[in-house]
Formats: structure tokens, sequence, C-alpha cells
């Protein structure tokens, strides 16, 4: 595996793969890997010619400082754990060379789907994501690139990037990955304190219940429940919003011709964990 940690390098793999006729699948990842990235790169292997990690926390993402100073950075166990997976190239640029110019996101007009869940409590979270994506994009060409639906929102947010400019690749939605307790891995899991791992794994079984409640419930009654599952918990519940896949608008009456979704952030002291859940 080669580590490449400035965008000239890499322009130099790129060129020499893709003259060679080589498929290039891609994985951007913010690092603090766990299996869930790995379920990404397994089949972005088993698909491509050659696979490329980029392991970078883009400070545009993150609407509270905080949250970005304590994101956990473990690149040795990083690099460790990309080459026992067979990926290829990891690219491990530094925040200068993604922001020459400043740390500064575009503004994108994803139809609304940035303005829903996610977007309403993380303000300018789209725009940095949709930034920094694009960029990588540019640089690495993949023709494929692997999301997670674990970040639903975001996986739709690309969907519409690659969309909305054409641009000549496939995004592969990836399942989520769950510790053996349902817990959806993330790499937020580690800051957890020994009394949050006991309680997060509420957050799917909640998840699991609303699913069997809807059954023979409305939409309305299913948040209640949901809202009234985690006020016996020590987690705090931020939303609970039941949304169309393709729109992500709230989906107030269900009717079996839409696909819809369980949406959910919580948190467990300080950390903000996500989640999410088919209902079809
Ligand atoms: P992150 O490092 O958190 O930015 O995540 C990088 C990629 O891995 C994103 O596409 C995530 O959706 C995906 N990912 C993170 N956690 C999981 C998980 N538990 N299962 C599947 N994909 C995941």
């Amino acid at each position: 595996m080669i580590i490449l940690r400035n965008s000239e390098e890499l322009k130099i793999w790129i060129k020499s793969n893709k003259n060679s006729g080589k498929t290039i699948g891609f994985v951007p990842t913010m690092g603090a890997l766990h299996e869930g990235h790995i379920s990404l790169v397994r089949k972005s292997n088993s698909e491509n010619d050659v696979t490329i990690v980029s392991v970078f926390v883009n400070p545009t993402q993150f609407n509270n400082p905080d949250d970005l100073k304590k994101y956990p950075r473990t690149e040795e166990a990083d690099t460790r754990l990309l080459e026992q997976a067979g990926v290829d190239v990891v690219f491990i640029p530094t925040v200068e060379t993604i922001y020459p110019e400043g740390e500064m996101s575009k503004k994108f007009d994803f139809k609304g789907i940035e303005n829903q869940m996610e977007g309403k409590f993380r303000p300018g979270h789209f725009d940095g994501v949709a930034t920094v994506v694009g960029k990588f994009f540019e640089m690495v060409q993949p023709d494929r690139a692997y999301f997670g639906e674990k970040d639903f929102q975001q996986l739709r947010i690309i969907q519409e990037l690659v969309n909305q400019n054409d641009l000549p690749l496939q995004i592969v939605p990836v399942p989520i990955m769950r510790e053996p307790n349902g817990l959806a891995m993330s790499s937020r899991n580690t800051r957890l304190s020994p009394e949050m791992r006991k309680e997060s794994p509420k957050i799917y079984q909640i998840l699991q219940e609303a699913h069997e409640f809807l059954k023979s419930h409305s939409i309305q009654e299913t948040k209640e429940f949901v809202t009234n599952a985690f006020s016996k918990t020590k987690l705090k519940l931020e939303y609970f919003e039941v949304a169309d896949e393709s729109t992500l608008e709230s989906v107030l009456d269900y009717t079996e011709t839409k696909k819809i979704r369980g949406f959910i952030a919580v948190f467990a002291d300080d950390i903000r964990l996500i989640d999410n859940i088919s209902l079809n």
C-alpha cells in the first residue's frame, strides 16, 4: 500500500493507472476507521482494479468547533487496517492541500435535500461535505465512489452532486454496519463513556420497535412513541423524522408506494450519534 500526502504525487499515480486502463474505486473517510469503513473498502476492492481511500478530517463540515477538535485521529491504526484490507493507495492530505485558498465551502442547492434533518441541525454541514467530496472527485477521478447508508442524507446529497454536474462516476451505497448489540458503528463511538456504551444500543432497539409500532399506528403516533421511549433513557433525542428516501421530506401520510425511512439524531452526553432504518 502506498501512502500519498500531496496532490502532485496523487495526480501522477492516477494518470498512470488511468493510462493502463485500470478502474478506480474511491472511499472517502475522516479516519478513526472501523469495520463500517472497511465494508466500503471491501465492496470497492470487489468492483474495481484499484482502491483509493482518503483520510481527511474536513474542517468545513463541522459546525461545532469543539466536535472538530475532539474528532478522533488515529493515523497509524488506520493505515494498518487499510493495508490489511488490501487498499492500494491511502491519500492523507493536509488542510492546506485541500484548501489552498483558505477553509471555505461553496454554496450548493440540492433541491431542498440539504435543508432537512442534518441540514437543519448542522447549518453549513452539507456545503462543507459537497465541497470536499467535489474536490476529491476532481483529484481522484474515480469510476465508482462508495458511501455508507449510515449517513443516508449525505449519500443523497452526493448522488445529487453527481447528477447536477453530470460527473462520470457511479455512487455505490453500502448498508450500515452495526456492533453485535445493534449500535451503528461510528468513529465517535470511541468517545462514549462506559455508561453511554450501555445506553447507546437503545437507539437501534427503539428504531426497530418504531418500525413494528408503525405497522399498526400513524406516523404521528410513532413519533410520539419514539419521543416517549427516549424519555426513559439517559440519551437525549434531538430529532426523529420519517422521511421520503428520495426527497428526504417529512412524510405524514404513509402510502405503500413511497419508500420511507426513519432518521434519528441523539446525544449521548456531548456525543452526537445518528442512525436510520428502512420503514418499508
Ligand atoms: P466518516 O469517516 O464517518 O466520514 O465515514 C466515511 C464513510 O464511511 C461514509 O460514507 C460513511 O457513511 C461510511 N460509514 C461510516 N460508518 C459506517 C457504518 N457503520 N456502516 C457503513 N458505512 C459507514
